[in-house]
C-alpha cells in the first residue's frame, strides 16, 4: 500500500487513509481528490475523460432539448446531441429516435414530414 499514489494529486496516502479505488481497483484516489476535474463537485459516479475523473454532466454531452447530460444512447445531427426520446419532429411531435430523418430549412423532420411538403 505504502508504493501506491494518488490517481489524481500523484502524492502517496497515510496509513490511516482509506482510499477510493477506480477503473475496478486499478488506481487508487483520496477521499478529498474524489471530485470533478471540470467543476469541482463530488463524485458519486465517475466518468474517464481525457485520463481526468469527471461527473456525469461534465463528461457527458447535453442533450439540445431538455438540457441534461446523455448517458448511453446518443442521437447526432451535425453538432447537435439528443437524448433518443428528444430527437422529436418539430412539425408533428413524433419521436425520430434513430429512425431516419431529413433536415430542412435548418429543422429536422421526420420522413413522413419531410415527403409532405
Ligand atoms: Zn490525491
Ligand atoms: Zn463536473
Ligand atoms: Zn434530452
Ligand atoms: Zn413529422
Amino acid at each position: 500500500m505504502s508504493e501506491e499514489v494518488c490517481y489524481v494529486c500523484k502524492k502517496p496516502f497515510e496509513d490511516d487513509e482509506d482510499p477510493i479505488e477506480i477503473m475496478k481497483g486499478k488506481y487508487l484516489v483520496h477521499e478529498d481528490c474524489f471530485v470533478c476535474a471540470e467543476c469541482g463537485e463530488p463524485l458519486e459516479k465517475y466518468f474517464m475523460k481525457d485520463k481526468k475523473l469527471m461527473c456525469k454532466s461534465c463528461a457527458c454531452p447535453k442533450c439540445k432539448v431538455c438540457g441534461e447530460a446523455i448517458e448511453g444512447k446518443i442521437i447526432r445531427v451535425e453538432e447537435d446531441r439528443y437524448h433518443p426520446d428528444c430527437f422529436k419532429c418539430p412539425e408533428c411531435g413524433t419521436v425520430i429516435g434513430t429512425n431516419d430523418y431529413k433536415i430542412r430549412d435548418g429543422k429536422v423532420l421526420c420522413m413522413a414530414c419531410a415527403d409532405k411538403q
